[in-house]
């Protein structure tokens, strides 16, 4: 494992294949493709299979991964998945088909995507829902298209403010801005929750609606939402509820018997589609009753109990935001995902994520500040402040510092609101032997902090590289193989 990573493995003459002699005439890309359709010979590495083999093989384990070890990046939901979602998704039936077949092959599909449609539906305590978005800030925007055309087409263009609260997530007032709303911005209060005086004084003829994000940034339980949705609803304001964070709440609490009118779900975080590395996700919406007309098109209808039609014919519809159905094998995984847990199953995974974030937050709170130290949800934001005054150690040290603990890195520096925050998501799917590992790494580096706080600075000492230029690595990413010369 330690060997240096000697990237150029080619020599002249391996192969990783030997394929039998031709024994049809053989034929030059020239005369196969015409005079000057080859421009230059590549220069491919030359290697055999077991090189090959063991060179990629290296070369991923030089990656953290949630199946190698603990991935508590807040906010982010890193759980595991089960593998067998995994296997179902790549079930023939489901890849062998195509998006433009006609509708009566394709009955299974469609049945799929309607029946994972009521099913968030029922989730979320709402009339309907769309698989369409691909993110989940595809559907904040989408969330936010529907509103605009729902003030639209009851007369009132002019509402073209979006309430979004400080303790809401960076992509909220993005998505809003983007759709053409000015976005307003509520305190929050000493509490770390929505200050609904400060909400009140917003409030106006203005207002198109609110973006809350419940459980809040903080990782705190919004308490006030039901008042916050009827000040809002009386206000002629629609409630739009950011349900990334449904793990916390997932079978236990519902948005649309909160008041919310729509929101969105990550797929790619609560339901069994790993998230991150830019692999496909979804977005989901639901929504009630007053904005069920302006869904996206085509919906999947059912006639009867064993038809299914696309229905295009929606004249208050957005239009589409998606192509074809939307990443439909995330589809898969989340209507396999929810019928293996079942209702009772849900409600454990809420119950147990925000069992496991309380556990660390009462691990952590001897050494470290937390600054809303109250029952969080699914995640504890913890502050560095304390050693960054004593020691000049920033929460970014300690990030890099428990990589050498064998443990990836929380969120850092978000929420805003907490100086040098770590925003720590243990998730449902880790034992307490786990916790307890990182919690006692968390406490070993807060006593390094004292004790040789150079270490902690200059961490990680053990990855294959050091501190990188993190923007310089995200702006000039090059991952190209150049050849050997
Ligand atoms: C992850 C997240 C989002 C955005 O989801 P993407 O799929 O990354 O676009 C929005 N809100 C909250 C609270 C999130 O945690």
């Amino acid at each position: 494992m330690s060997e240096p990573l000697v990237f150029e493995k080619s020599a002249v003459g391996r192969r990783a294949v030997t394929l039998p002699d031709c024994d049809v005439p053989e034929r030059s890309p020239e005369e196969l493709l015409g005079p000057g359709a080859i421009r230059e010979t590549l220069p491919l590495p030359e290697i055999s299979e077991l090189e090959l083999v063991r060179h990629f093989t290296r070369l991923s384990h030089r990656n953290y991964a949630i199946d190698l070890g603990f991935y508590p990046l807040g906010s982010c939901t890193m759980k595991y998945n089960p593998k067998v979602h995994e296997s179902i998704a790549r079930m023939p039936g489901w890849i062998g088909i195509h998006p433009l077949q006609p509708d009566e092959t394709a009955q299974g599909a469609l049945e799929l995507i309607h029946r994972t449609e009521r099913m968030l539906a029922e989730i979320a305590g709402m009339e309907a829902v769309s698989l369409q978005p691909a993110a989940g800030a595809h559907g904040e925007l989408l969330s936010m298209m529907m509103l605009r055309a729902y003030h639209r087409h009851r007369g009132e263009p002019e509402r073209r403010t979006i309430l979004v609260p400080e303790s809401a997530h960076g992509t909220n007032p993005a998505s809003a801005a983007r759709c053409g709303f000015e976005v307003r911005s509520i305190p929050a209060g000493d509490d770390g929750l929505t200050d609904v005086n400060a909400l009140k004084r917003a409030l106006g003829d203005g207002v198109a609606g609110l973006m809350l994000t419940n459980p809040n940034t903080l990782g705190l339980f919004e308490r006030n939402v039901e008042e916050i949705c009827s000040l809002v609803h009386a206000a002629g304001g629609l409630m739009y509820c950011d349900g990334a964070n449904m793990n916390a709440i997932v079978g236990v609490a519902r948005p649309g018997d909160m008041g919310f009118d729509v929101m969105h779900f990550n797929l790619h975080k609560t339901f069994s589609t790993p998230h991150g590395g830019g692999g496909p996700g979804c977005g989901a919406i639901a929504v009630g009753k007053e904005l069920e007309p302006f869904l996206p098109v085509p919906r999947v209808e059912a006639h009867g109990d064993d038809r299914y039609v696309l229905d295009c014919d929606r004249p208050l519809s957005v239009g589409r935001v998606h192509s074809f159905h939307g990443a439909f094998l995330v589809a898969v995984r989340a209507y396999a995902y929810i019928l293996s847990l079942g209702a009772a199953g849900l409600r454990d995974v809420a119950e147990t994520a925000v069992l496991n974030a309380n556990y660390v937050r009462s691990q952590l709170r001897e050494r470290y500040d937390i600054p809303y130290d109250r029952t969080c949800m699914h995640e504890v934001v913890v502050s560095a402040s304390r050693q960054k005054a004593q020691a000049g150690v920033r929460a970014l040290d300690i990030s890099k510092r428990l990589m050498d603990y064998g443990f990836h890195p929380p969120t850092n520096y978000f929420p805003l609101v907490v100086p040098e925050a770590l925003m720590i998501e243990p998730t449902e799917t880790e034992t307490k032997e786990t916790l307890d590992a990182f919690c006692d790494a968390m406490t070993a580096i807060a006593s390094e902090c004292d004790a040789e706080p150079e270490t902690v600075k200059a961490a990680p000492h053990s990855t294959v590289v050091s501190r990188l230029d993190e923007t310089a690595a995200v702006k000039q990413l090059n991952v190209r193989w150049a050849g050997s010369a």
